[in-house]
């Protein structure tokens, strides 16, 4: 705060890109569907329960894809499936952000190679970021989850 302390008692004006705007907003209120797959589904709630607490960073788990920013695919994907999966992520409203957790999601894992799993979320939908690991520990998603912010802060707004 001493930075800032005291600058604006008198008014004042504030400049800064609408891309930055709207990143800040967008990074700080991102709300991760309500969908669970597999065992690291598990590890994806306690992210959000209590402990871990994804509230503090204004996540919120949503139950309807129209009103999520975020799908965490949280296991293996079967090829009977994938076209749910797809579906899911079209109904979410742009923009939109996937990450892969855990080695089933990023590729087959323990099914790698198999004829009924897809070898990766990312042959069906576009990821944004991988989080390694079997599963991963809640602050691994945690770091993930912050990378994604990340990502979202450096976006560049295109206005139509
Ligand atoms: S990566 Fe491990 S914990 Fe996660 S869904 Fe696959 S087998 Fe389960």
């Amino acid at each position: 705060m001493g930075y800032l302390e005291g600058k604006f008692n008198k008014p004042n004006l504030v400049t800064l890109s609408y891309d930055k705007l709207m990143n800040a907003a967008r990074s700080r209120s991102i709300w991760y569907l309500t969908f669970g797959i597999a065992c690291c589904a598990i590890e994806m709630m306690a992210t959000g329960a209590s402990h871990y607490d994804l509230d503090r960073f204004g996540m919120f788990f949503r139950a309807s894809p129209r009103q999520a920013d975020l799908i965490i695919i949280s296991g293996w994907i079967t090829r009977k499936y994938a076209p749910v999966v797809k579906r899911i992520y079209e109904q979410m409203a742009e923009p939109k952000y996937v990450v892969a957790m855990g080695s089933c999601a990023i590729s087959g894992g323990h099914c790698y190679d198999s004829y009924n799993v897809v070898q990766g979320v990312d042959k069906v939908i576009p990821v944004d970021i991988y989080v390694q690991g079997c599963p991963p520990r809640p602050e691994a998603l945690y770091r993930g989850l912050l990378d994604m912010k990340n990502v979202i802060n450096r976006e560049t707004i295109v206005v139509k």
